[in-house]
């Protein structure tokens, strides 16, 4: 109980009850044992409190829409009882349990599986399109998907709890299930006005788990008709969206296959009370040959042709029929743009946001797009080379680094990254991928995706008579590369004595051993500047100490402090070394030969009296200390506005001093 609700984000948004997570982690001593007999006696009595049903359901407009008259150009968020999540939080971990231990689910249902990441099912499909590939007989591979309409809304209670009675669940959860789906309200919040309570059908936020979880229950029978079929067939499950990857020497009879495999999924919707949304059906090829097969293949279901494509979205990424890159790369970029903008658009309207927060935003949704999908297909490389796909998201990466820390490009891309605390992609994509190996050994994927790729060599051999070669797809083989890094970093958790389980230990020890990686290319760095051209932000070694020390500062005074200490400012000595027009010495008003940051707060005459109530404010008088405290960097950044030597925070100094 205590590990759940301190799990929950502290400031995650609440319903009505305003009561926040941050509250209930802050007097978690006084209330653990009241909440531990609330919840008992809910499992007890397989009640869900009827207070718990009662949702807030903020409505939004999906941007970029031409109107807004359909109900789905809107998007609703459900504000739930934080109660109601710590008691779900436990049910979902209650089923997850059973679901793993039990095997009750088809390997094929991926998504809301526990330790099973969406690159997992990524890799899934790619490993599986490999193996076809990779056999001595050309076998083109056809995939269908399918949608189904309203999944989570729809859902038949009735066939969901038979569902779950007949993979003989506990019955205190299928109790629990009815009594958590019955009587929901919720009332509607849209431009600031909330609408009277309703009762709603389901547990309709999509991005619940327990959601998703039941959902795969519901279809788990649809699954588990398509995998009998025992043909050239393999099915990929992310809940609401069903794969159907079939492979042949012929199109034709790949087209006979979907049709067969639709009319089960077909028979399924009418005796589940489900519908497909035969407008998103999709057909896709994969072949490294497209001229040996007829691409321009179709197939008639029901009423509707769907022409096949060479592109597909799967789980927002996109890939081409020889499942390259490159699409996904442009997706990258183009959503990049709209990034920066609202990145730029945040920073405008939030005038008060500190830099810490313009780095969060870019930590949590720039960075995490440019690198969540790349780690599938990033290579280490041992020499510190980008490939050339990496190397153009690096540039991305570079872009919103230097808008973030608003610094000039003449800063370098090593002094940037340590000041703003962002390790280079390389290192990052490295982190993750040791992350998923080391995951993948824990809860055994890699062996879940070679049985699944077993299968199809076995299934190949077997129709066709060929001994496929040993080809192991290029992804497992990659593992291997990886397990010489990996016993690194297992050593260096022995050695630190880590005995947490392996989402802490592993976590830190892998968390450190990059680190030391970034560590080692900032002290290269370090070693090949000479010491009369260091700049105060090379003077220290890596450490997070960079922005905690701005932390508290204003947006305007952190940038100007950054600025300062990467010595890249428009004073004299820098604009003339720059050959900036209309600059036409380095000197200073006061004769000075270089007009530097160091001589203007330090030493320039033209501004003692300044200076005195700066000292007084910095605590320190030596300049390399000041420039490292966040007390000391307020009152120098405080004193450079003053000076308005520098025209961009001329208006500054007034909205803030
Ligand atoms: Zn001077």
């Amino acid at each position: 109980m205590k590990q759940t609700i301190r799990r929950v984000k502290a400031d995650k948004a609440s319903d009505a009850s305003d009561i926040s997570n941050r509250a209930l982690q802050a007097k978690l001593a006084e209330l653990i044992s009241v909440l531990t007999s609330l919840f008992n006696a809910c499992v007890t009595h397989k009640y869900h409190s009827k207070q718990f049903k009662k949702t807030q359901t903020i409505v939004l407009r999906k941007s970029k829409k031409s109107d807004y008259i359909n109900s789905k150009t809107y998007r609703l968020i459900a504000l739930l009882d934080i109660m109601s999540k710590a008691l779900k939080s436990i049910m979902i971990k209650r089923l997850s349990d059973i679901v793993e231990t039990h095997r009750m689910l088809s390997n094929a249902q991926m998504k809301a599986r526990r330790k099973r990441f969406v690159i997992s099912t990524l890799d899934l499909l790619i490993d599986q399109v490999h193996t076809v590939w990779d056999c001595e007989i050309k076998y083109v591979i056809f995939m269908l998907s399918l949608d189904v309409v309203e999944a989570f809304n729809r859902v038949s209670h009735v066939r969901l709890l038979h569902t779950l009675k007949m993979k003989r669940t506990s019955s205190y959860i299928i109790k629990w299930t009815r009594s958590f789906l019955e009587n929901r309200e919720t009332s509607l919040i849209f431009d600031e006005q909330t609408s009277d309570i309703r009762e709603i059908n389901a547990d309709i936020s999509q991005r619940s788990l327990i959601s998703s979880i039941l959902f795969l229950f519901f279809n788990a029978s649809l699954i588990e008709k398509c995998e009998a079929l025992r043909i050239k067939i393999e099915v990929l499950d992310f809940i609401n969206d069903i794969n159907i990857l079939v492979y042949d020497r012929f199109t034709e009879e790949i087209c006979r296959t979907l049709s067969k495999a639709h009319d089960v999924c077909a028979k399924w919707a009418r005796t589940h009370d489900a519908t497909f949304a035969s407008e998103k059906y999709e057909l896709t090829h994969f072949t490294r040959k497209s001229k040996r097969f007829d691409m321009t293949t179709s197939i008639q279901i029901e009423n509707s042709v769907i022409k096949s494509k060479s592109d597909v979205q799967i789980l927002e990424m996109q890939l081409n029929m020889k499942l390259q890159w490159d699409a996904h790369l442009r997706q990258i970029e183009t959503n990049h743009v709209t990034r920066m903008l609202t990145l730029s658009y945040l920073e405008v309207f939030t005038w008060e946001a500190i830099f810490t927060k313009a780095r969060q935003v870019y930590s949590a949704v720039v960075r995490s797009e440019i690198a969540f999908e790349a780690s599938i297909w990033h290579q280490r490389d041992k020499k510190d080379k980008l490939s050339s796909k990496e190397r153009r998201l690096e540039t991305l990466q570079n872009q919103t680094l230097r808008h973030v820390a608003e610094a000039f490009k003449r800063v370098s891309i090593e002094t940037l990254e340590t000041e703003t605390y962002t390790s280079s992609l390389h290192v990052h994509l490295n982190m993750l991928q040791n992350k998923i190996t080391l995951h993948s050994r824990v809860n055994d994927r890699t062996q879940k995706i070679r049985q699944a790729c077993e299968l199809i060599r076995a299934r190949l051999t077997r129709v066709n008579r060929v001994i496929s070669r040993l080809l192991v797809s290029k992804k497992i083989v990659l593992l291997n590369v990886f397990i010489q890094e990996d016993v690194k970093i297992q050593s260096r958790r022995r050695r630190r004595s880590f005995f947490f389980t392996i989402s802490t230990s592993d976590s830190i020890a892998i968390a450190q051993y990059h680190k030391d990686q970034w560590n080692q290319r900032w002290e290269k760095y370090r070693e090949r500047i000479a010491d009369v051209n260091i700049i105060s932000a090379q003077r220290l070694h890596l450490s997070n100490k960079t922005i905690k020390m701005r932390d508290d500062l204003q947006k305007a005074e952190s940038t100007l402090a950054m600025h300062i200490r990467i010595e890249r400012i428009d004073l004299n000595a820098y604009l003339h070394s720059r050959n900036v027009s209309g600059t036409n010495s380095s000197r200073c008003d006061c004769e000075w030969s270089h007009q530097t940051t160091k001589h203007v707060l330090m030493h320039c005459s033209n501004w003692s009296h300044l200076r005195s109530r700066m000292l007084q404010d910095a605590d320190f008088s030596d300049y390399r200390i000041i420039v490292v405290i966040t007390k000391s960097l307020r009152a120098v950044a405080k004193m450079m506005m003053k000076t308005k030597l520098l025209k961009q925070f001329r208006v500054t100094r007034t909205l803030i001093l």
